[in-house]
């Protein structure tokens, strides 16, 4: 993050407010190996300004609005240091880490290595400069697509919604294991025809990115004003997004298993076993089904 505040210049970029350890799944990342532990962290700031946030008092920090924000210097080295005692790859998350583009620089210069990779959840809402940029160092990514139009993705984020799809295409066509979140906001993307729209665009990109539909909370300026998502709303989302030829569409906290196992898209058997964000048992050999040999696309091992 970086602002003007008066006469000062001030960035919060090699800093972070969360560090907690958790998992893949969280992000969620449902085919990038499974069970793997992400020590996460979050610096400070987006470069959005969504309605519904439910990170605003991190995501907001440093606009006008006088957010309060505890966080503490980022040491790269220490932090692999950390990640390497515990396993783990890092995540940044809840905030945006493109704002802070030269820490993931820095921990995946250290990490690398190491074998310590770094994943993001991001916005998407880069220049190619910066996509050219973390495409060489990112290892797999979490991008939120929100809305079906542009008129509705400023309107709810800030920003225009076409480099988003633009960032997602030129991430996966550079090797970036790329999933997709969309939360069903009411109006924006939570209809069957906004729905489809988002649906029928990721798979021209490429219908083997996962697809999470996500329960719709309304927190932030929303908070009060539209209801949460229901369960038959999402098992619908679901449906469409099949329909439109993505091969993998999940559903977290509905539909239980049925919205979080994965399932051959060649023999429809299932092939992936997940709790709540957590993944219980893989079938698969080498990445592939072992009932018809099928390769699914992700990263297992
Ligand atoms: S992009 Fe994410 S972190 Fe940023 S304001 Fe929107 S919901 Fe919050």
């Amino acid at each position: 993050m970086r602002r003007r505040n008066g006469a000062a210049l001030e960035t919060a970029t090699f800093a972070t407010a969360v560090q907690h350890i958790d998992a893949v799944e969280r992000k969620p990342l449902y085919h990038w190996r499974p069970g793997s532990r992400l020590l996460t962290l979050a610096a400070p700031g987006c470069s959005l300004r969504c309605g519904y946030c439910i990170n605003y008092r991190l995501s907001q920090f440093g606009r006008s609005g006088g957010e309060e924000w505890t966080g503490q210097p980022a040491d790269p080295a220490s932090i692999i240091e950390l990640a390497a005692e515990n396993g783990c790859a890092i995540g940044f998350s809840y905030t945006e880490p493109s704002l802070a583009i030269e820490l993931t620089l820095a921990l995946a210069g250290l990490g690398g290595p190491r074998g310590i990779p770094v994943l993001w959840k991001s916005n998407g809402f880069m220049t190619p400069e910066a996509v050219a940029m973390v495409a060489p160092v990112v290892r797999a990514m979490n991008i939120d697509v929100k809305a079906s139009d542009d008129r509705a993705h400023r309107k709810l984020t800030g920003g225009a919604l076409t480099p988003v799809f633009e960032t997602i295409a030129a991430l996966r066509a550079q090797g970036v294991w790329i999933e997709i979140s969309t939360p069903l906001i009411p109006g924006t993307s939570d209809s069957p025809e906004q729905l489809a729209t988002i649906a029928h665009t990721l798979a021209d990109i490429d219908a083997a990115m996962p697809w999470h539909l996500l329960r719709f909370t309304p927190t932030f300026q929303m908070a009060g004003r539209s209801n949460p998502s229901l369960p038959a709303d999402l098992a619908q989302a679901r449906e469409i997004g099949l329909r439109a030829g993505l091969k993998f569409v999940y559903i977290e906290r509905a539909l239980g298993a049925d919205g979080r196992d994965t399932r051959c898209p060649g023999c429809r058997q299932t092939v992936v076993e997940r709790g709540i964000w957590s993944t219980e048992t893989v079938h698969l050999s080498g990445g592939r089904c072992p009932h018809c040999e099928y390769r699914l696309e992700g990263v297992w091992e």
